[in-house]
């Protein structure tokens, strides 16, 4: 039989936020050329992977009645895309995946992208095919594009579909609010609504990365703030015409800017530091514009087993 760890193996793994997201012309293949800055959140899910009678996935936490446990999961989708490259099956002996989500479905915060990239690293070990991290990412990217940056974690600039990556540097820690919307916003009708509203008009787009890049180095966030932006926003808020309102509330209630995350419909909010956090946080959840309100960090690392963490 082949080599298994017998006990389960458990990786944490952070959403993200885009704190630039640049949207340009679809290509050929159905994709938008994208050039993103991605931020890792101290927002995670935990997947654990162990040797079971019955294979399969199971899914606990807030959410998770709307996540699939089939094969449209994307975790499961990790699995077998790590079984058929190293020729192995993941029925024999059985591989059960159990999620616990902690990262908001649906949320525009790469929840289901950070499940596949979990579960590619807790396999590997499981599994004890000892492949590198620039191994993974290469299968995390045919998974999906925000894959390969949960696997990766702290702040990068991505190009292509967003799965080529090249780290960023950014000084100190950068203090966030995270507004939760009551139901989700499905990525692809995003898109979609981007573009129909540039059929339609020409709506803004945002500047240059670079800025971006030079505000992360200096740490300081009143500069980030001034330079936050999103193309998809727009048509978020269109599907969802509350976000404005929440927007408008989070920087009434002290934040230095705040911006849909990804495709929405969550927004970020960054705050001057821990203690205003705090305080916006407390201003946001009263205002009722929101089904609840989380305080992150970020950047921290990408997916890395628990048990690091305890050696740590
Ligand atoms: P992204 O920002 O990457 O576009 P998202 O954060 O908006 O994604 P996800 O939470 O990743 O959204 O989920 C999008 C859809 O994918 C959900 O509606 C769900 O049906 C499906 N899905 C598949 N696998 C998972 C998973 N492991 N966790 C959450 N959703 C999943």
């Amino acid at each position: 039989m082949l080599s298994v760890v017998p006990t389960p193996i458990t990786v944490r793994v952070p959403a993200k936020v885009n704190l630039h997201l640049s949207v340009g012309d679809t290509r050929e293949d159905g994709y938008h050329e994208l050039v993103t800055v991605f931020q890792a959140l101290s927002m995670t899910d935990e997947v654990t992977v162990h040797i079971a009678d019955e294979p399969g996935i199971e899914v606990r936490g807030e959410g998770a009645d709307s996540v699939p446990t089939g094969p449209s999961n994307l975790a499961w989708k990790a699995v077998r895309a790590l079984a058929e490259r190293c020729g192995r099956d993941p029925d024999e002996p059985g591989v059960r995946v159990s999620i616990n989500k902690g990262i908001p479905v649906a949320g525009g915060m790469a929840g289901g992208s950070a499940d596949a990239a979990a579960a590619l690293l807790a396999l590997n070990h499981l599994w004890r095919l000892e492949m590198g991290r620039d191994e993974l990412a290469g299968i995390a990217a045919d998974i999906g594009s925000d894959v390969p940056f949960a696997l990766q974690g702290g702040t990068a600039l991505g190009t292509g579909r967003g799965e080529q990556l090249i780290p960023v540097l950014a000084r100190h820690t950068f203090h966030w609010v995270i507004a939760l919307d009551r139901r989700g916003l499905e990525t692809p009708g995003v898109f979609s609504e981007l573009d129909r509203l540039r059929e339609e008009s020409r709506p803004n787009r945002v500047g240059e990365v670079e800025p971006v890049l030079e505000a992360l180095a200096s740490g300081d966030p009143r500069q980030l703030a001034l330079l936050l932006g999103n193309d998809l926003q727009a048509a978020a808020v269109s599907l969802r015409p509350g976000l404005r309102r929440t927007l408008r509330a989070g920087v009434q209630a002290g934040a230095l800017a705040g911006i849909v995350s990804g495709s929405g419909p969550t927004c970020a909010f960054l705050c001057t530091d821990a203690d205003a956090a705090v305080r916006v946080a407390a201003e946001l959840s009263g205002a009722g514009v929101c089904r609840t309100v989380r305080v992150a960090q970020g950047p921290v690392p990408g997916a890395r087993l628990v048990t690091d963490d305890r050696a740590d």
